[in-house]
């Protein structure tokens, strides 16, 4: 792979911690539960995802599309994301990015690199965080969660949501960089055929391991460090660590 011209990141665990209020998150949980349970969902696939109400979300959604109709399916997605939306915009006033974040996205503007975040979370809450951060003008474009019919069972690790990322940035996935901390990151990024991709482990749920194993080329541990690699400096600015072009 050679130069890099677009960014895609991740943006939960990677850039925020959008539920650093545990009590929130667990508030968050517990009505996803109990929607699923009232929607048929058996008690034991709720108890094997844990307490992540997305991880919840994902395993009561593979069960409702292999034992219920579609419609069934596609209207607990909806009443779950009427769910999620709430949380994540209450959640979102008050988020601070990553005290390392701004530094190398400003950095990456500075360079004229394209820079999209592409998440599972909802894409107004995103949009909301980056506004409150003053970190709205350092992000091009945001591809998030949203009501789309089309997004039905294909957030991350499904390709849908970096594919459509590559295809409004116009480059093509050789020239572009994920950066993402979860498995799921990893595995879509893989299914998008993105040339480099980077793993993050300072706020991860998973290890080093786990992340080469689903497809990440590169670990690393924090987002500053991204901006001291020399490889990914190579690709991203044409420079080794001296600045020397
Ligand atoms: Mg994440």
């Amino acid at each position: 792979m050679g130069a890099v011209k677009v960014v895609l990141t991740d943006f939960e665990r990677t850039l925020v911690r959008l539920f650093e209020d545990n009590e929130v998150e667990r508030e968050f949980s517990k009505e996803v539960r109990a929607l699923c349970a009232k929607r048929g969902v058996p008690k034991r696939v709720l108890k094997a995802a844990g307490t992540s109400p997305y991880s919840l979300w994902t395993r009561a959604h593979r069960w409702t599309t292999k034992h219920e109709d579609p419609l069934a399916a596609e209207r607990m997605y909806h009443a779950v994301t009427r769910i999620a939306i709430k949380y994540e915009m209450c959640a979102a006033p008050s988020i601070k990015l990553f005290e390392d974040v701004k530094p190398v996205l400003e950095q990456w503007k500075a360079a004229g690199i394209t820079v999209m975040i592409v998440s599972n979370n909802d894409t107004m809450a995103v949009q909301r965080v980056l506004r409150e951060n003053d970190a709205a003008l350092l992000v091009d474009q945001v591809i998030g969660r949203d009501f789309d019919h089309e997004l039905l069972g294909n957030l991350k690790p499904r390709p849908l949501l970096l594919e459509k990322a590559l295809e409004l940035s116009g480059c093509k996935p050789g020239t572009a960089l994920l950066v993402g901390d979860s498995v799921d990151d990893m595995r879509a990024g893989k299914a998008a055929e993105i040339g480099f991709r980077v793993g993050l482990l300072q706020h991860s749920t998973v290890t080093k391991w786990q992340l080469r194993r689903a497809g990440a080329k590169l670990v690393l541990n924090r987002f500053g460090d991204l901006q001291d690699h020399p490889d990914l400096r190579r690709r991203l600015f044409g420079t080794d660590v001296s600045g020397v072009r």
